[in-house]
């Protein structure tokens, strides 16, 4: 069969151990045989990172800039044990850090629904998108154990030399504990775009929730912010995909979210953006099923990958020469994600429709083959030894739902 042309480049961030391994098979067996595709390709793998001083890293993070859609296998972050396994020149910075400090953005997540595979929360039919705002807040606050009875203020001084403002926070009888910390106008309304941006992108509604009742003026503003934005902006974007937006009171989301079927994104604060996406995780079940994707507040820049890392265990088997059933499906989805933005980019529907196929064979082979890793098995309750096939073999059946 002719394979299916895509116009303008993919970046390809190569990764480590047991990931790097299914990434290439993926690329092998589920890409190449069926897409004409330009891959600009940066091997993120810790030995290169550590040759190049981690300019490669930068340099991948330029290019996804470059050509607006990236694909990352995940890597190892270093620690004391791997700079010596290794032998590592420096402990080098995570590259996912690295990459979001150079793009910029929010980083979603979303779990694979496959209807056999039970969750956790049984009601969930269809899939929950949380971003994350990951700037100041808890995060960057300053905090400070009092020891002595004494006044706290919170004191602003303007650079333009105006009237500083001071505000009493508390008079402490004793000791105790206290806090400030901020968040700034720029990077709430860039969350706010990413947020409109990936729900237009997926078709879904979205709610972003604060607890504005309490903190009206802190949480206040990003209410505001949004709610601007939105009638500004997208209002009419949505009203036309019969999408939409509304605030959510925190206490009443989580509720809604435990009560729903799923089928929305969620716009978070950075405190409980960094609780719910572990709730989301641990309710869909397997980090197998959970894929992340950063999408900047322009929408020119994305990038996707599996939200789990480099499956360290699994791959020390593999060294020993022991069988591995490692779950493949989200790095399967990191391409076929990457491969549906090109798609939407390049306006070129067929790219598009190929990135559909291969997460439907993917899912098919579990929902309909029941062909599966272990983790899938042991979710469903199964643990012998029969109900579940290795690595490569899932792969496999996949490259054969494919082609069929
Ligand atoms: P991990 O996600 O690799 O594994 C955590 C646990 O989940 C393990 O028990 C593993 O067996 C299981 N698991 C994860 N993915 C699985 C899959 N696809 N199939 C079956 N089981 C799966 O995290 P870790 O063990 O904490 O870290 C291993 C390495 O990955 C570390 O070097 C870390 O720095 C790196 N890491 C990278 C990223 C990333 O690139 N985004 C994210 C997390 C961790």
């Amino acid at each position: 069969a002719e394979k299916v042309k895509v116009k303008n480049p993919i970046v390809e961030l190569d990764g480590d151990e047991m990931t790097r391994i299914i990434w290439q098979k993926i690329k092998d067996e589920l890409i190449h045989p069926y897409l004409d595709v330009d891959l600009k390709y940066y091997d993120l793998g810790i030995e290169s990172r550590d040759a190049t001083n981690d300019q490669i890293t930068v340099d991948a993070a330029h290019a996804i800039q470059k050509y607006g859609v990236g694909v990352k296998c995940a890597t190892i972050t270093p620690d004391e044990a791997r700079v010596k396994e290794f032998g590592l020149k420096k402990m080098w910075l995570s590259p996912n850090g690295t990459i979001r400090n150079i793009l910029g953005g929010t980083v979603f997540r979303e779990s694979i629904i496959i209807p056999c595979v039970p969750r956790l929360v049984p009601g969930w039919k269809e899939p929950i998108v949380i971003g994350r705002h990951a700037f100041g807040d808890q995060y960057k606050a300053t905090d400070l154990v009092i020891k002595e009875p004494g006044t706290l203020e919170l004191r602003f001084t303007p650079e333009n030399g105006g009237e500083p403002q001071t505000h009493k926070v508390y008079k402490y009888p004793g000791p105790g504990v206290g806090l400030a910390m901020y968040n700034t106008d720029e990077s709430i309304s860039g969350f706010a775009h990413a947020s409109f941006k990936m729900a237009l992108n997926k078709g879904l509604p979205l709610y972003m929730s604060t607890k504005n009742t309490i903190l009206k003026k802190y949480d206040g503003r990003f209410k505001d912010i949004f709610q601007e934005i939105y009638e500004k902006e997208y209002e009419a974007a949505f009203k036309e995909k019969g999408l939409w937006y509304e605030h959510r009171l925190i206490d009443d989301m989580v509720a809604q979210m435990i009560k729903s079927k799923g089928g929305f994104v969620m716009a978070l604060k950075n405190y409980d953006g960094d609780v719910q996406s572990d709730i989301v995780a641990q309710g869909f079940g397997s980090l197998g099923l959970m894929t992340s994707a950063l999408m900047t507040p322009d929408g020119s820049a994305y990038e996707s990958e599996a939200a789990h890392g480099t499956v360290t265990r699994h791959y020390r088997q593999h060294q020993q020469g022991k069988e591995t059933s490692t779950n493949s499906i989200a790095s399967i989805f990191a391409w076929s994600r990457g491969i549906a933005q090109r798609g939407r980019l390049d306006n070129t529907p067929e790219v598009v429709e190929f990135a559909d196929r291969l997460e439907k064979a993917t899912i098919d082979t579990v929902q309909e083959d029941r062909i599966m890793t272990k983790d899938l098995a042991l979710a469903m309750g199964k643990t012998d030894r029969s109900s579940y096939v290795t690595t490569t073999e899932f792969l496999d059946a996949v490259a054969n739902r494919l082609k069929h």
